[in-house]
């Protein structure tokens, strides 16, 4: 059995179950163990692969985005260009080098990194360390400089902690990780009190479903999008996020553990899997507006892509190395194929008052 398993036992032995959230924070961050804390997860060889692992079009797309968007907030002298999870670090590898194309923008950038994670802090320095950009870390949005700023991630909403919610007796309750009895170190999902005063976190068309049907709660997001709108409130700025999940609220367990590439069950092995659940763009894009910043999308990927370019682009890279042609192909295929990446992954935006219409987005 793992530490953390075991670690996990004793803690629930002794203060009662936790709720979904609290299992998710232990499992992917606890310092010593948790997936992120200790792991390099993302790629062919490891658990999965994300947009950015899988062509380096996808950054340099974002890359000429981010730069465009600088040129609408007025190229300003100086701005902070963050991203939050960058992984490996190849999407602002890829981004930069594009960018550099658009005279001005790096010498304005200020690129911020914000990872949780300190083996994938280190891999983002050696990617990184060729770029010849000055880059700095930090382990919270609210921490970096104020400014005008462009906000970047993409998979990042997916890891943030979820609660979870069943409907039992006319009524929602948190859905706990417990034990399968007082000897055993077996978790299982159990009942929990009554949500209270935050049944109002539940999405509106989700509030009255019957007995037995279960929804999930996004704290993270509020929190992550409040830190947006704190940062947009006397600066201009733009964030682009990119996750998957649907484009309107839906019931279910979302909560998905990936293990080598293949699903596992998320109690199963806390610590050694990837565990993630569906981002609720229906929620997203209201917590925005609720909060003042001007939310663009949800724009499915496939769309997204070929909006900005992507064929062009593979083009003129197999002009430029005729062999790629087959690789190049592929790689389009699996970013923007509806029954590859192309439309279970989705683009939204959010902006400071007073910006144009972002690129690869339409006015609603
Ligand atoms: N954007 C990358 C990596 C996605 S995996 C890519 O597309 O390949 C999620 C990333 O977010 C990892 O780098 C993980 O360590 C980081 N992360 C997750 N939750 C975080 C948090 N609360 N604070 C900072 N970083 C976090």
């Amino acid at each position: 059995m793992s530490d953390m398993v075991t670690r996990l036992s004793e803690r629930i032995r002794t203060t009662g179950p936790l709720t979904v959230a609290a299992f998710m924070t232990e499992a992917l961050f606890d310092p010593k163990d948790g997936y992120y804390a200790t792991k390099d997860p993302i790629g062919a060889g490891a658990d999965f692969i994300t947009a950015p692992e899988v062509s380096q079009m996808f950054g340099e797309l974002i890359g000429l985005w981010a730069a465009q968007s600088w040129l609408d907030m007025g190229s300003p002298e100086r701005f902070q260009f963050i991203e939050l999870g960058p992984g490996r670090g190849t999407m602002m590898s890829d981004a930069l080098r594009a960018a550099r194309t658009v005279p001005g923008f790096l010498d304005a950038a200020r690129i911020t990194l914000i990872e949780a994670s300190a083996a994938l802090k280190s891999v983002q320095a050696s990617t990184l360390g060729t770029s010849g950009a000055q880059i700095s870390w930090s382990n919270r949005l609210e921490a970096v400089e104020s400014g005008p700023s462009i906000v970047v991630g993409n998979e990042f909403l997916d890891c943030l902690p979820v609660r979870q919610a069943n409907r039992h007796g006319g009524e929602w309750h948190e859905r706990l990780v417990g034990l399968e009895n007082e000897d055993s170190t077996k978790l299982v999902f159990v009942l929990g009190p009554p949500l209270g005063v935050d049944t109002d976190l539940i999405p509106a068309n989700l509030i009255d479903l019957p007995d037995g049907s279960l929804v999930e709660l996004r704290p993270g997001d509020q929190q992550i999008l409040g830190a947006i709108a704190d940062r947009f409130k006397n600066d201009k700025g733009r964030a682009l996020l990119i996750d998957y999940g649907p484009a309107i609220s839906e019931q279910g367990d979302t909560l998905q553990a990936l293990r080598a590439h293949k699903k596992v069950a998320p109690l199963d092995d806390p610590g050694n899997a990837d565990i993630t659940a569906r981002v609720d763009f229906q929620s997203l894009t209201q917590y925005g507006r609720n909060l003042g910043i001007t939310p663009y999308g949800p724009v499915e990927q496939g769309q997204f892509l070929i909006s900005l370019g992507m064929e062009s682009r593979a083009a003129a890279l197999i002009q430029a190395a005729p062999d790629t042609k087959a690789t190049m192909a592929r790689q389009v295929w699996r970013l923007t194929d509806p029954e590859q990446m192309g439309t279970l992954f989705k683009f939204v935006c959010f902006d400071s008052v007073g910006l144009p219409l972002p690129p690869g987005f339409s006015a609603r």
